[in-house]
């Protein structure tokens, strides 16, 4: 189970759509919204941006990610950075095994643990097991 957030903006169309119930219903995910707006206008100037925490699978978030642009929200993750600082960490290897997509890896033999940013879907699943606070988010 991992959790990202989003930021969705849609047109007019979608604006009276249940987005949200459909994520939750369809697609298994537990949705929080965290910012709603919908930009007054008329006609097609009507637009809406929803900033949406979802968590669920990654199959489930993409599934629900795919949905969306299928109906023609657009959408972003949340800008935010997990940054490791190699300086804090002592190498423990406790977030290795949890990282899902290895961007928290260990070389062998030396057990020197390094951090791949590429790869990082800033799930924060390590941020809970370092004891060190050698991760963190920058929003
Ligand atoms: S849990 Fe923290 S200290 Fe341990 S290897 Fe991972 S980042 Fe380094
Ligand atoms: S937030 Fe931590 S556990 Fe999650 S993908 Fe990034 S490095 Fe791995």
């Amino acid at each position: 189970m991992i959790k990202k957030t989003y930021v969705l903006s849609f047109p007019q169309a979608v604006v009276q759509q249940p987005v949200t119930y459909h994520l939750i219903k369809d697609y298994n995910l537990i949705t929080n919204i965290l910012k709603a707006q919908v930009t007054p206008g008329q006609g097609s100037e009507e637009k809406g941006m929803l900033v949406i925490e979802v968590q669920g699978s990654q199959k489930n978030i993409d599934r629900g990610l795919d949905y969306l642009t299928r109906i023609g929200v657009h959408y972003q993750p949340l800008a935010q950075d997990v940054v490791w600082y190699e300086d804090r960490c002592t190498h423990c290897t406790a977030c290795v095994s949890l990282c899902p997509t290895g961007a928290l890896s260990v070389s062998r033999p030396t057990m020197t643990v390094s951090f791949d940013k590429e790869k990082c879907i800033a799930c924060e699943i390590c941020l809970k097991v370092c004891a060190y606070k050698a991760v963190s988010i920058s929003l």
